[in-house]
């Protein structure tokens, strides 16, 4: 299952039904061309502090994930969706509230949302270059250690912490 704009609003839609209780309103979607992460969840603030414009879950089509992972990694995205809506911790990331909302929809579903995945074990699809590694950051993290690499290699850590600066630095001119 290749991640594309009719794969992830069906599956986007299926999760918000069986797991959110349609509270969650359809977000903006996108694609990545990257095997750096799997998923990511993005938005902006608006000058007044709230911040609700532009929400957007990104996947990326570098795999052809099998149905469960491919639903796994939305419904984490789908939890910062929900926490950004619904949460009171306006930081949390991967913290506590992550935490505790992922357990609760493993427990209750049998889901294996997680924080850090190995992808070495996903397939390629036709978008792929060589991959190594997964990590899930929100846009407003700029900082977050929750990769693992499967493959190491001072040159792609050395890619990963470009990546995050840019993103970082994306993140702040958007403010
Ligand atoms: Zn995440």
């Amino acid at each position: 299952m290749i991640a594309d704009l009719n794969t992830m609003p069906h599956m986007f839609w299926r999760c918000n039904r069986e797991f959110f209780d349609h509270k969650l309103p359809t977000p903006k979607w996108g694609i990545m061309h990257t095997y750096r992460n799997l998923g990511r969840f993005e938005y902006l603030r608006n000058e007044k502090g709230k911040k609700r414009r532009h929400i957007k879950i990104l996947m990326s089509d570098y795999f052809d994930f099998d149905e469960e992972t491919f639903m796994n990694i939305m419904v984490h995205e789908m939890i910062h969706y929900y926490l950004l809506l619904f949460g009171t911790d306006d930081k949390c990331d991967h913290g506590a509230d992550f935490k505790a909302m992922a357990q609760e929809k493993n427990q209750k579903y049998g889901l294996n949302i997680t924080t850090t995945f190995d992808a070495s074990s996903i397939p390629e699809s036709s978008f792929a270059p060589k991959r190594t590694w997964w990590r899930c950051f929100n846009a407003r993290a700029k900082y977050s250690t929750t990769y693992r690499p499967v493959a190491s290699s001072s040159r792609l850590v050395k890619l990963i912490h470009e990546a995050d600066h840019h993103a970082a630095k994306k993140a702040e001119k958007a403010e």
